[in-house]
């Protein structure tokens, strides 16, 4: 079993974190991981992030620098912004934020001030923690309002949106999250942005690989400023972006350096222009619309089984399921799914009776499984799996649970992964 890249260096200088690594490559291996935020990255983009780039400090921009020696970082940090710039057809792009919930507050430092107010979907409803939470710098230093989804089809309630827009007169409205299986309606948040003066901010952390891929309908010309993670559907290294129009540009650089941050981690910039090497690519497009397809095929198959979907299906790479039908809850499930090899996270459902830490639902995306080449015929077998689990769960039969595992690794040993050869 070894990593790839190979880490026979670091095997020998510190084997005790060399073996932990070597263990987290098999365990990505042998598991059917449908954490909805997580990928593989191609082997191209670890190198990418292993290189001497992280030994060098950049703080500013290209041809405004703080440190010398620039000559090759301000070439790496601009093709990085071009490719994404035309992966995404936008005016402006800045690569240096260093994940998602920092670009997230460096969007708001571009256009709000503490105090100020926000509207962003609640954390209960699928939006992100930094869209306003109670628990987040977003919530404690702005005036954060949310919004949420009608009971009845588990949709974005732009009736909501609207009204609570009129009533607070927000700086700013964002639209994005993590939970939402539907396809987001950016020019709807447009147009109440346009009503009540608002910038729109669009966070596509988790859809910028379907945008990039065409599999979903893109913000641009809509949202004035968009941020994204790099390292979900997109297929890159952990890291950020803000995009946005000629308007914002400066103030979202600014927000960055010297607003937030200090000097850019530049072997990530690195890994980010690679992803979007690849995204630029056509098989990319077709990697985009087969996560989506396989999401579907999964969704059916549970569906099928008698689980209860929110919102009835997906448009995109996510599904979110309500266990209650089930009679388990989200967490004894996703426990137990993991002992069967079966990586997912619990999560809440829209107007969860139970607690947070301890929710009805769990939430699944098929980014991850579609890389290693899993296809929708593979789904109803994975929703077999996923069934039998939650059955072994109620009658704590460990047994079968590490029988599934045993079967979940047979049919993935012909699925290999970027970054482990067995
Ligand atoms: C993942 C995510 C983020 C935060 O990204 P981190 O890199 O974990 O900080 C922000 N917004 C949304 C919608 C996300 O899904």
């Amino acid at each position: 079993m070894t990593h790839q890249p190979a880490i026979p260096t670091l095997t020998a200088a510190d084997p005790q974190i060399a073996g932990i690594v070597e263990d987290e490559a098999r365990r990505q291996a042998e598991k059917i991981r449908l954490i909805a935020s997580e990928n593989y990255v191609s082997q191209a983009v670890l190198e990418a992030t292993g290189t001497v780039l992280t030994n060098k400090y950049s703080e500013g921009y290209a041809g405004k620098r703080y440190y010398e020696g620039q000559q090759f970082i301000d070439p790496l940090e601009e093709l990085a912004i071009e490719r994404a710039k035309a992966v995404f057809g936008v005016d402006h792009a800045n690569v240096q934020p260093y994940s998602g919930s920092p670009a997230n507050l460096a969007a708001y430092m571009a256009v709000v001030k503490p105090g100020d107010t926000v509207l962003g979907m609640g954390l209960p409803a699928g939006g992100h923690l930094t869209h306003g939470a109670s628990v987040s710098a977003t919530g404690k230093w702005f005036n954060a309002v949310h919004y949420g989804v009608r009971k009845e089809t588990g949709r974005i309630d732009f009736d909501q949106v609207r009204d609570l827009a009129k009533e607070h007169r927000p700086k700013l409205i964002i639209a994005g999250g993590t939970a939402i299986p539907r396809t987001i309606d950016f020019p709807a948040f447009a147009e109440i942005a346009r009503e009540v003066g608002a910038v729109l901010v669009a966070d596509i952390a988790h859809i910028a690989g379907l945008i990039a891929g065409g599999a979903h309908p893109s913000p641009v010309g809509h949202a004035q400023i968009i941020t994204t993670t790099t390292h979900k559907t997109l297929r890159g290294p952990r890291g950020a972006m803000i995009l946005s129009d000629a308007e914002h540009a400066k103030a979202v650089d600014k927000a960055v350096f010297p607003g937030l941050q200090g000097g850019p981690h530049n072997h990530t910039t690195a890994a980010i222009a690679v992803a979007l090497g690849e995204a630029s690519k056509p098989e990319f497009r077709d990697y985009a619309h087969a996560i989506v397809a396989n999401a579907k095929a999964l969704g059916d198959a549970l569906t099928a089984r008698g689980f209860d979907l929110v919102s009835g299906g997906t448009d995109n790479h996510l599904l979110l399921v309500d266990l209650t039908s089930k009679q388990i809850g989200g967490k004894p499930a996703a426990k137990a799914l993991d002992k069967a090899g079966i990586e997912l996270n619990f999560n809440a459902v829209p107007f969860d009776p139970r607690k947070p830490f301890d929710p009805s639902g769990i939430r699944l995306g098929t980014a991850a499984i579609t890389t290693r080449g899993l296809t929708p015929e593979h789904q109803p077998q994975i929703a077999e799996w996923m069934d039998r689990t939650i059955a072994a769960a109620a009658s704590e039969d460990e047994a079968a649970l590490d029988k599934i595992a045993g079967e979940v690794r047979d049919l993935l040993t012909a699925y290999p992964i970027p970054g482990y050869r067995a």
